[in-house]
């Protein structure tokens, strides 16, 4: 029974059933044709079969509704009409296209056929209407091949040879020609013959001659592809849910390859590697889409040579150019090809770029006046996660000076991805996983001649990606532009033999395993290890070895942080101990949302083992008395550099086997001796009392305020340390603003018990000091039982601040220290779709937040609330606290622009 639904969509001849509002029923590339169409571009005509196809097809068995088949028969016909060809004909045979088109792009992930219609019949009618035989054969080669492939599954197993490529391989030698436009009608028919007969042996069954079966083989061919294993993985990396489903876009085939004066290309309005302006891209003349995304060939430069190669075709293209990012507002990443001097739109979509790129196309957009500040902060033009890249490092050049002297030097390929790579080489993605699973901080480079979809596993763990052929626009380059990896593709001076694990250059011979040294910004490679230095903002911000006039980077990414900061009302602030308070404010902190204590101690082991040992009130006091002036002295440091800015320190947390444990003592022979030589004891007293501190789950033992609640001393020295230091610099002239923490509360009689230990000195510091300091006292919500009792908490506490690590490993009940074993299964299986240390899980540890930030502001309407879990630099969590009404996140000093960003985006998405 008919659903009445409509599930396909005309366009062409500059009318179409679509716009470009609708992608989430007609994919990126289905809405936008329609668009193009709509706006009198040159769009083949053709039909879009929606995404709620695909749901349908694979709710109910991967099978369609009955009244799809006349819908797509209505929608040819007005093709056949538009085009004046018609599908099937003996006289006017009208060629389609088959592709895939998701919401969000997916490049390279499903499958496409072409030239669908050819058969033993039309082949030769096109053969005589073209007037160009081998252009008709070789069209017909091409159909058969993608056919066999991507619909009959004939196609080779991992590391097996490609049986299409082998029999090309020996026509194209056979013949004595190097490529495949080269071989002539008879050859090219020679080929056929084999193809077919290969597709017979392998699949079992004939290639079919049926045009219209044709067209349903590549359709459902397209919507199964949506569930192949490479879509799966690349959505799971961008957070694309497996739901949405493809459409497929079934269009009129136009022909680059009908002769010189015929090409394809994938262009871009503007750089998306360093976001320079100017039209750019790859083509080739007489050639077939594929041929460049695949990288087969290295195609030429739009920006080089077509004004020259094609002068006419070449002002189409940048008037389209032009014409679209007017329309679209955005850099715009799109595929032609030119019939006979004419331009043919295949695709536009927004562009994906690098970090560098999205930066710089974002602010020179504001500056152009095509957009606005707030459009240009948008999550969609600038992932707040892509500001990393622009603190990567690069090559330090004394270094790589330094390698092309010692005659590393090995060749220059395209800068595809910027930043600088160092690695192991590697060739195959399959190999990448088994090395990584072994050693996760491996550094790879992945070395291939291209790269197809099925590389992505690898590409996702290599630091860099070399290829030797394919251009700036070939998958590898696209993809890893997106990860923000290092790429350099078409190095076609490398000869790399997968078969022996070798890649070479002249006689120079790197093998598999051999390190391998990469230059994204350059295209240079290099064999053996070059070292990196900081980028041009951390050297502004933090070496303060370059001035900030002569760093155009710098200058972009500040333009955009003043932007960001107008917007955003959340604040952001760092993560820090002194050492780190410097750059967390040259990075924009405006407070310290978390001084870890403990940090200090590592530098002072011998006293706090002292303290620890110490059975008895006194000979802990001693100890402790020891610790007061390290104490202060780094918190005054601390203040001074956060000149005013409120710090948040939290007394000692960790559980006490960190400082001294069996462990410890195995791994040092000698410090038992140390020890009880330090406290004036026998080495047995050390195993004892080591013995008896034991605990078989510390995580959730003697940890936290726990520890100051058996030893008030602790905490009364750590805040005297932070009160004397606050008067010290404050009597200096430096605002302070300490806000005291008190860890792991659970009961409110806890706090209570800490929170008077806390005051009592700190009134008499203030006494024995002569002046007043404002302070507060709060407590980390960072245990389930403080945020259901917030209201209870509150009422003690002045600030909360989550600590979602403890809060994530204690609401879930899965250990921060152990859960790496089992959570990468996890996420390849769809279990959790991410990892919960990273992003808060917003529905369980997010909705205890939640709870926690209404009754603790049930109590206190004006509680001043943050976060200084890991999740503080994480995008989604940021955005997600900014709902919850937090006042600040924290993170660590390197993720502070991140968090900005996404705090500024958090502001524009609500
Ligand atoms: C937390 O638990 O989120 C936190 C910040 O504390 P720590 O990581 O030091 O336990
Ligand atoms: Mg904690």
């Amino acid at each position: 029974m008919s659903s009445g639904t409509k599930y396909v969509y005309f366009f062409g001849g500059g009318k179409s059933d679509g716009d470009a509002s609708m992608r989430n029923l007609l994919g990126g590339k289905g809405a936008n044709l329609a668009e193009m169409s709509n706006i009198g571009l040159p769009v083949p005509a053709g039909f879009t079969i929606t995404t709620e196809l695909c749901t349908y097809f694979y709710d109910n068995d991967r099978t369609y509704p009955p009244e799809l088949k006349q819908q797509v028969e209505d929608a040819m016909k007005q093709v056949e009409q538009t085009m004046g060809a018609e599908f099937g004909s003996q006289e006017n045979p009208l060629l389609l296209s088959c592709r895939s088109g998701a919401r969000e792009s997916m490049p390279g992930m499903m499958d496409t056929v072409l030239n669908i219609g050819l058969n033993d019949t039309t082949v030769e009618v096109l053969s005589k209407k073209s007037g160009n035989p081998a252009f008709a054969w070789d069209s017909y080669r091409r159909f058969i091949q993608m056919y066999g492939d991507v619909v009959m599954e004939v196609r080779p197993e991992a590391k097996e040879e490609d049986g299409y490529e082998l029999i090309l391989d020996e026509a194209r030698e056979k013949a004595g020609v190097e490529y495949d436009s080269q071989l002539s009608v008879d050859q090219l028919k020679e080929v056929v013959t084999k193809f077919k007969k290969l597709i017979r042996d392998k699949a079992g069954k004939d290639f079919p001659t049926d045009p219209m079966e044709q067209v349903w083989g590549a359709v459902g061919a397209v919507f199964q592809s949506w569930m192949n294993d490479r879509a799966i993985v690349y959505r799971r990396q961008y957070g694309i849910p497996h739901s949405w489903g493809t459409a497929v876009n079934v269009q009129a085939m136009v022909f680059g390859n009908l002769g010189d004066d015929c090409a394809t290309g994938v262009g871009l309005t503007r750089d998306c590697s360093m976001g320079a302006p100017g039209f750019n891209g790859d083509y080739l003349i007489n050639a077939q889409g594929e041929d460049v995304v695949a990288g087969i060939r290295t195609p030429k430069r739009i920006e080089k040579t077509l004004g020259e190669d094609m002068p006419e075709a070449y002002k189409q293209l940048c008037n389209i150019g032009e014409t679209l990012e007017q329309h679209y507002k955005d850099v715009q990443d799109i595929e032609f090809t030119v019939q006979q001097g004419k331009v043919w739109m295949l695709q536009t979509r927004n562009a994906k770029r690098t970090g560098f790129a999205a930066v710089r196309i974002a602010v020179d957009l504001v500056n152009e006046g095509l957009i606005d500040k707030k459009t240009a902060l948008t999550k969609k033009r600038i992932p707040a996660d892509d500001l990393n890249q622009l603190l990567q490092p690069i090559f330090d050049p004394a270094a790589k000076n330094k390698a092309i002297e010692d005659g590393t030097y090995l060749a220059t390929g395209i800068n595809a991805g910027p930043g600088a790579a160092t690695g192991i080489i590697c060739f195959h993605a399959e190999d990448a996983e088994a090395i990584q699973a072994k050693d996760p901080n491996v550094q790879l480079i992945l070395v291939r001649r291209e790269t197809s979809p099925e590389d992505l596993r690898g590409m996702r763990i290599a630091k860099g990606i070399l290829t030797a052929f394919g251009g700036a626009s070939s998958h590898a380059a696209l993809v890893s532009r997106q990860m923000g990896k290092t790429c350099i593709v078409g190095c076609s001076e490398l000869e790399i033999d997968y078969h022996e694990g070798t890649l070479s250059v002249g006689d120079k011979v790197l093998k598999t395993g051999d390190w391998i040294s990469i230059d994204g910004f350059t295209g240079e490679v290099f064999a053996g290890k070059v070292e990196t230095k900081p980028s041009e903002i951390i050297e502004v911000l933090i070496h303060k070895t370059r001035k900030p006039e002569d760093a155009e980077t710098f200058q972009r990414y500040s333009q955009l942080m003043e932007w960001v900061d107008e917007i955003r009302t959340m604040k952001v602030r760092a993560n820090a101990e002194p050492d780190d308070a410097a750059k967390a404010v040259a990075f924009g902190a405006e407070g310290v949302g978390l001084c870890r204590t403990e940090h200090m101690f590592f530098s002072h082991l011998d006293e706090i083992r002292e303290m620890i040992l110490a059975e008895e009130v006194e000979t802990r006091q001693k100890a402790i008395n020891k610790l007061l002036p390290f104490q202060r002295q780094d918190f005054e440091i601390l203040f001074k550099e956060m000149n005013g800015r409120p710090v948040t320190i939290r007394l000692l947390d960790p559980p006490l086997h960190e400082f001294l444990s069996e462990h410890h003592l195995h791994e040092q022979p000698d410090l038992a001796h140390k020890l009880a030589d330090m406290v004036g004891a026998g080495k047995e007293f050390i195993y004892r009392r080591v013995e008896e501190l034991k605990e078989s789950n510390p995580m959730l033992g003697h940890r936290g305020c726990r520890l100051g609640i058996v030893y008030p001393e602790i905490t009364a020295m750590q805040a005297r340390a932070i009160m004397e230091a606050a008067c010290h610099v404050q009597k200096a002239g430096i605002e302070v603003h300490p806000e005291i923490m008190i860890p792991l509360v659970g009961f409110k009689a806890e706090l209570d018990n800490q929170t008077k230990v806390v005051r009592e000195v700190a009134a008499e510091v203030l006494k024995e000091q002569g002046i007043e300091v404002a302070y507060t006292v709060g407590t980390m919500i960072e245990i389930p039982r403080a945020a259901l009792r917030a209201d209870e908490i509150a009422e003690t506490a002045e600030f909360f601040s989550f600590g979602t690590n403890d809060l994530t490993q204690t609401t879930l009940g899965m250990s921060r220290d152990d859960y790496g074993g089992f959570i990468g299964f996890y996420q390849e299986n769809d279990i959790i779709p991410n990892d919960p240390f990273q992003t808060v899980d917003q529905d369980g540890v997010g909705d205890l937040m939640k709870i926690g930030v209404e009754r603790g502001r049930s109590t206190r309407s004006d509680l001043k609330i943050g976060i200084c879990g890991e999740h503080g630099g994480d995008p989604a969590s940021v955005i997600f606290c900014h709902k919850l009404g937090l006042n600040y996140v924290s993170c660590s000093p390197f993720r502070i622009p991140i968090a900005r960003l996404a705090a500024a985006q958090a502001v524009l998405d609500s």
